[in-house]
């Protein structure tokens, strides 16, 4: 059998708080259980957003928890050729096409065919309107003539066709702590015509996140419930690229309670700050339930 393989994804856009040491504590707890591997990636695409002393603090964090990762980490502003590559292969399978709208016009398309309707505007999992497929049914001429005329566009999977173009089962095994398994089925169509390369970045996250994964050799993906729901999105890339599905568990988000002798500890508080004002990696790792 292969070594496991686990990962830690953050993006350098922020700093880490309490969620996201339970992320990398359970990635580096469910690693060690079965002599696997573990993984730091730094997810920062949009460099925009991404800063270099966020990452910093990535690394100054993890390694105040007791964490200790591979080296080299890898770092996906370091990769942009390669996503380009990949969506070149789905630009010649015909199976994405580029988007001219903005947020706002998507927005107000939405709105207007929901209020036609009669309807409430329909919303992609994430809560963002879901994209009616408006350029998807431009003429070729039109489209050729905008992309000439350089006008700025993202790239767009074609979902009913990306998923006429797949092999089924299209999901993947979901795994507890305990080892048990359960397979998901996957229900990309309610993401609609997801962006897989944006205006301004070469990829999304979700291309980059497949792709890397594969590359790694990724083999256990571990990470927050708000990410469950790309995951449908992950298998038909996976399945499209002819890359292998890793096994997935969404864990529970980290709230903060209410009241409470371990209240002090804050779930919306940088790591550094608490590091800060006294608290020990320990009391976090205790608090986490990682004693
Ligand atoms: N970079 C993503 C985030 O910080 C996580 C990606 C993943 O674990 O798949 O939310």
């Amino acid at each position: 059998m292969t070594q496991p393989v686990f990962r830690f994804a953050p993006s350098p856009n922020g700093r880490l708080h309490l969620g996201h040491a339970y992320s990398a504590l359970l990635n580096a707890e469910l690693a060690k259980r079965v002599r696997g591997r573990f993984l730091l990636r730094i997810e920062d695409i949009d460099l925009t957003r991404c800063r270099p002393e966020l990452e910093a603090g990535i690394y100054e964090d993890l390694a105040w928890l007791g964490l200790a990762w591979e080296e080299p980490v890898r770092r996906q502003s370091e990769h942009f050729g390669e996503y380009r590559a990949a969506v070149e292969r789905l630009k010649a399978r015909e199976l994405v096409y580029p988007c001219f709208c903005s947020r706002k016009e998507i927005a107000t398309a939405v709105a207007a065919r929901a209020a036609a309707a009669g309807a409430a505007p329909p919303r992609d999992p994430d809560g963002a309107p879901l994209y009616p497929g408006t350029c998807r049914l431009l003429a070729p001429a039109e489209v050729g003539r905008r992309l000439a005329a350089g006008e700025s566009h993202a790239w767009r999977l074609d979902v009913a066709k990306a998923a006429r173009a797949v092999t089924p089962p299209l999901g993947y095994a979901r795994f507890a702590p305990d080892g048990s398994e359960a397979f998901v089925a996957a229900r990309p169509e309610r993401w609609g015509d997801a962006i897989v390369a944006r205006k301004e970045i070469p990829t999304s996250y979700h291309l980059a996140v497949v792709l890397d994964d594969a590359l790694q050799g990724v083999t256990h993906v571990v990470r927050g419930q708000d990410l469950e729901a790309a995951t449908d999105l992950h298998v038909v890339l996976q399945n499209l690229f002819d890359l292998p599905t890793p096994r997935y568990h969404h864990h529970a988000l980290i709230r903060d309670e209410a009241g409470g002798k371990l209240s002090k500890i804050l779930f919306s508080e940088p790591l550094a700050d608490l590091r800060a004002r006294g608290v020990t990696a320990e009391e976090v790792r205790k608090r986490l339930g990682f004693g």
